[in-house]
């Protein structure tokens, strides 16, 4: 089965969040089942020094306004690539979703090309029979595929996260090149917008997201304004959960680490503590509990809830170390935090992968207290690291981690704490509960035994993707 994945983000050389993660996890997973899985991407500078070209294997002229553009055949190790090389959109600083004047003419143009390899297929001759498409950045692709002229090959859109939508105004119909009776509900029209989302939950074949309980709450509540279409879609649409890369995330063998260990070996962690409480500018020891978040700062993720239970931490004797960037209040109130309790409360305010491998080896409890979750990595990674997640009972989060109770305990299947209510007092409830457990070691470490062995490969969703395109009608194309 030919397959091209259509995205905007790909580790480890252009990461947001997420999606850049599942990215270089996912196709790699689908081609060890015997997938030929490809992955469209633009030429970011990133890419193009980290992987090099093979040449060009179609040519665009003028595309979106944004001048000439080229395909090229590139390779990441294991991985064949497709890049948009498009100067004007593509060769420059600010991320891949900034510079807003020109934002919907080049994912336009990502999703244009994407439709273009679908119908043509490239220089030597391979065409993909399914094109999956990513996030609202590839939203426009089944619709270049619906309304273009040509064979027409199949369309998934996966949600990564629904409150991100990408809404431009309907007077960009014609620069994006879609036909005016595209403009309807059933089309891209989205309350008097173009949506790129929108329109790729409209038209494509089949949909999917990265967690069965997301997958439920965006049908009736969290679906931020797309719930009745995506109930109507109910039938069409999957929750996967998204794995983890045990190349990448592996206790084992990680390079940042000071100590490595696993299962067998747990109290080879202790090492790695001190090192992150140093580097932190946390007090070094091991009596107090230390929790961490690694957390974009959005309000989505719920960090003012941590803020709420700054000053309970610390009361309770406990650590917090904070590592995010984002929303410019939540960095300053938690600079703030760091400054009232020096010592005990730590802030990174930045991205800094090597930290976040650091910090997963050496916290007693991660703390991802969201609003929404579509799937969450970092609650994985740490109970990859022996790190219990306490979290929010909401989308992937719920679907992840089995919260402690004296269930849970008794049949010892408890590999985290979970609360309920997006509130500082229910928070800081599951917090004491962390605590209590923290006081009774031999309990503690059952449970830390159970996370660390649970099963996040990424073989089981890479069948589950399979099962998901085996379920579209073939059209002969
Ligand atoms: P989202 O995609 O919504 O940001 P996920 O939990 O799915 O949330 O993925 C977040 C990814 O970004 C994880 O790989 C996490 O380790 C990483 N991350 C988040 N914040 C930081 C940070 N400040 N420094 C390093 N890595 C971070």
């Amino acid at each position: 089965m030919r397959i091209l994945f259509v995205a905007s983000e790909l580790f480890p050389h252009v990461k947001v969040g997420g999606l850049g993660d599942v990215m270089a996890a996912l196709p790699r997973a689908l081609r060890a089942l015997g997938a030929d899985v490809r992955l469209l991407l633009p030429a970011y500078p990133a890419l193009l020094a980290a992987v090099g070209t093979q040449g060009e294997v179609a040519h665009l002229p003028d595309l979106m306004g944004g001048g000439p553009a080229r395909i090229l055949r590139a390779e990441a190790p294991g991985l064949p690539l497709y890049l948009l090389d498009q100067p004007a959109f593509f060769d420059r600083p600010g991320g891949p979703y900034g510079h807003p004047e020109d934002l919907a003419r080049r994912f336009a143009a990502l999703a244009w090309a994407a439709a273009h390899l679908g119908r043509a297929g490239d220089a030597e001759g391979w065409r993909p029979q399914i094109l999956h498409g990513h996030d609202w950045p590839t939203g426009l692709m089944p619709a270049y595929v619906a309304y273009g002229e040509g064979p027409r090959p199949a369309t998934v859109m996966t949600i990564h996260n629904i409150a991100f939508q990408g809404r431009f105004p309907a007077s960009m119909l014609g620069e994006l090149r879609l036909p005016r009776h595209a403009f309807t509900p059933e089309g891209v029209e989205f309350h008097g917008d173009i949506g790129f989302l929108k329109a790729g939950l409209n038209l494509a074949d089949r949909l999917s997201t990265v967690s069965p309980t997301y997958a439920r709450e965006i049908q009736v509540a969290g679906g931020h304004g797309l719930e009745g279409l995506l109930a109507h879609r109910n039938g069409s649409l999957r929750g996967i959960l998204n794995g983890v890369d045990h190349e990448v995330w592996n206790p084992a063998k990680d390079p940042h680490l000071v100590c490595h260990y696993d299962l067998k070996h747990p109290a080879r962690r202790a090492p790695n503590r001190p090192d992150f409480q140093r580097r932190m500018g946390l007090q070094e020891g091991a009596a107090a509990p230390l929790f961490a978040a690694v957390s974009r700062l959005d309000p989505l993720k719920g960090l003012d809830l941590v803020l709420e239970n700054v000053d309970h931490l610390v009361a309770r004797g406990a650590q917090l170390a904070v590592l995010g960037t984002g929303d410019f209040h939540a960095e300053g109130a938690f600079r703030q935090a760091a400054r009232r309790h020096p010592g005990r409360v730590a802030v990174f305010i930045g991205y800094d992968e090597a930290l976040a491998h650091r910090a997963f080896a050496a916290a007693d409890v991660l703390l991802v207290p969201s609003r929404q979750e579509p799937c969450g990595l970092t609650q994985l990674y740490a109970q990859v690291y022996g790190a219990l997640p306490l979290v929010r009972r909401t989308g992937g989060l719920a679907d992840t981690v089995v919260g402690v109770s004296p269930d849970t305990l008794a049949d010892g299947t408890a590999t985290g704490f979970q609360f309920e209510a997006a509130n500082g007092w229910a928070l800081g409830e599951a917090i004491n509960g962390a605590l209590d457990l923290h006081a009774d070691p031999p309990a503690w470490r059952q449970v830390q035994r159970r996370a660390m062995a649970a099963d996040f490969s990424w073989e089981a969703p890479a069948r589950a993707y399979l099962d998901l395109y085996a379920t579209i009608p073939s059209r002969g194309s």
